[in-house]
């Protein structure tokens, strides 16, 4: 092959020119056995320049050698690879090699061959997956540039769908972590923990409300100033969002990349990743605290690009989101616990009142023992056991003897002291299943489940002996009493127990005209 063929460079210092400090060059890897071929494109590329990137060459002489260096280094964007080298396809082997065992599926690959009948080109680009099939001969410098930028530019394109890709996998784990609920501290501890590995930016970033640190990492929790140009970077970023700093000046609101070979961009003495950086808008719900905005500063540590710049826009707005959210459960669980507070003081009031209502209603507030009311209740009840289980159901009244006396002697709190008095007698001398209740007066009345007419007797006998066992004291004053008692049976054709009743009021009538203190039976 002839030199003519190649675009010799007139000025072979180019490549070995200062790259700028702005950002590593591309990597071009060319692999071919011919020496030759290898000086020819160093000189073809010598000057290239894409996107301020130089092109850095590496070299090597087989598709082994190849391998092992594309495992190593992973970052090469080009491959410039001839087909024959070890043997007559070892480079359309090394092809599938890369995409499928090293899973590379990012770095371009252009093949170049000087035999081109040994692999015709249609089945080749058919069969592999390259960029380029090309032979030497027809390989003039600048066909070389062309390709080769066009292989740059689709290995920038790859590289840039795959950070955004990983940015957006990035953003979502970590801002799911923002909306699990937490305090305005831990959340903005939180979100300045996460904003550096979100952005893939260096780990030194800052967290600021007006002119206060909110929360502080890397370099500026040790106190580090913000570099000269974040100051106006936070100030735009608070007005109309992110913004990003790229060597040390604003780079605003444009995504900075610009396409195709450029002629050079030299980078200053410092490097160009001082000063560069993100910031980055924490937009709170409105109605939310007051005072200033949040905002954030995130130094970049390595080139951004338009990627970058989307990210952070996109993750800007899931923190607001995430903040709309904290505000929101806070003011949830705010209006949640009154409103259980409340339900809980209404429902024991409720449950107070309803209480007091069923005592009202049920018992006798004197003696504590039921009313007539409650009494029939039961009584209507047990009928209705006793008649469908065929069981006894026994009953009988009490009435004081002589109470209105008792009144008149000793008052009428006294008096009230003596039914109380009564009342305790007469529950101590009753089984638990049996129901006692005031009738009305100093007149009670006793409902006896299960029980039969002699039961019945045995119970209202030891009643009239506990009222009659001694006086009752009432302060310190000894008042006697008795109490004539009338029994009644339940009989089954009584369909109510307003019969059994009658029957057992005649027979304490009779108990009073016998001469009281005693136990009547009724008839039947
Ligand atoms: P008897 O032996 O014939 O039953 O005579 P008694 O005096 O017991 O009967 P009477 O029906 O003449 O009088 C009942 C009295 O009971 C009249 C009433 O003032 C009194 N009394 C009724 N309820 C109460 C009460 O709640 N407290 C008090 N202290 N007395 C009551
Ligand atoms: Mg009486
Ligand atoms: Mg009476």
């Amino acid at each position: 092959m002839s030199k003519d063929f190649m675009f010799a460079s007139d000025n072979p210092a180019a490549a070995t020119r200062p790259l700028s400090n702005a950002a590593p060059p591309w990597l071009v890897l060319v692999a071919d056995d011919e020496p030759e071929i290898h000086a020819v494109t160093r000189l073809a590329l010598a000057r290239l320049r894409f996107r301020g990137r130089a092109v850095r060459l590496l070299g090597c002489a087989s598709a082994a050698e190849a391998d092992r260096v594309l495992r190593d280094t992973p970052d090469i964007a080009v491959l410039l690879l001839d087909v024959v080298m070890e043997t007559d396809d070892a480079g359309l082997r090394l092809v599938r090699t890369i995409r499928e065992d090293i899973g590379n599926t990012a770095i371009r690959i252009i093949l170049r061959t000087g035999q081109p009948g040994q692999a015709p080109e249609e089945d080749v680009v058919l069969d592999h997956d390259i960029d380029g099939y090309t032979a030497k001969t027809e390989l003039t410098a600048r066909k070389l540039l062309t390709t080769v930028v066009a292989a740059l530019r689709s290995y920038a394109a790859i590289r840039a769908l795959e950070s955004g890709r990983n940015g957006l996998e990035r953003i979502v784990r970590a801002t799911d972590r923002l909306f699990v609920p937490r305090d305005d501290d831990a959340f903005a501890a939180e979100l300045l923990a996460q904003m550096p590995g979100v952005l893939n930016a260096a780990p030194h970033a800052v967290l600021r409300r007006g002119d206060s640190v909110i929360a502080a990492t890397g370099r500026y929790a040790a106190g580090a100033a913000l570099p000269p140009a974040a100051a106006d970077a936070l100030a735009r970023a608070l007005r109309s969002g992110v913004c990003v700093v790229e060597n040390g000046t604003l780079e605003g609101g444009d995504n900075g990349v610009d396409g195709g070979v450029d002629g050079g961009v030299d980078g200053g003495v410092d490097g160009p990743l001082d000063g560069a950086g993100i910031a980055l808008p924490v937009r709170t719900p409105p109605g939310g605290d007051p005072g200033d905005p949040l905002v954030a500063w995130i130094d970049a540590g390595r080139p951004l690009d338009a990627t970058d710049h989307g990210l952070a826009e996109l993750y800007a707005s899931r923190i607001g989101m995430a903040f709309a959210n904290l505000r929101l459960t806070e003011r949830l669980r705010e209006a949640t616990e009154t409103l259980e507070q409340r339900v809980a003081e209404r429902t024991r009031a409720l449950e107070e009142a309803n209480a007091r209502l069923n005592r009202l209603a049920t018992l006798d507030p004197l003696t504590g023992v039921w009313n007539r009311r409650r009494f029939l209740e039961l009584a209507g009840a047990e009928l209705a056991r006793a008649r469908r289980y065929g069981r006894h159901l026994g009953l009988f009244l009490l009435d004081l003897d002589g109470f209105k006396a008792i009144n008149d002697r000793h008052g009428h709190a006294a008096g009230d002291a003596v039914l109380r008095a009564v009342v305790k007698r007469t529950r101590a001398a009753l089984r638990s299943s049996d129901h006692i209740a005031r009738f009305g007066g100093e007149e009670f009345v006793v409902l006896l489940p299960e029980t039969d007419g002699d039961g019945t007797a045995v119970v209202a006998e030891r009643v009239r002996a506990a009222l009659a066992d001694g006086p009752v004291m009432v302060e310190d004053r000894a008042v006697a009493v008795t109490g004539s008692l009338g029994i009644a049976s339940w009989l089954p054709e009584e369909p109510t127990i307003e019969q059994t009743l009658r029957r057992a009021d005649d027979a304490l009538y009779a108990a009073k005209r016998a001469g009281r203190n005693r136990v009547e039976r009724a008839a039947g």
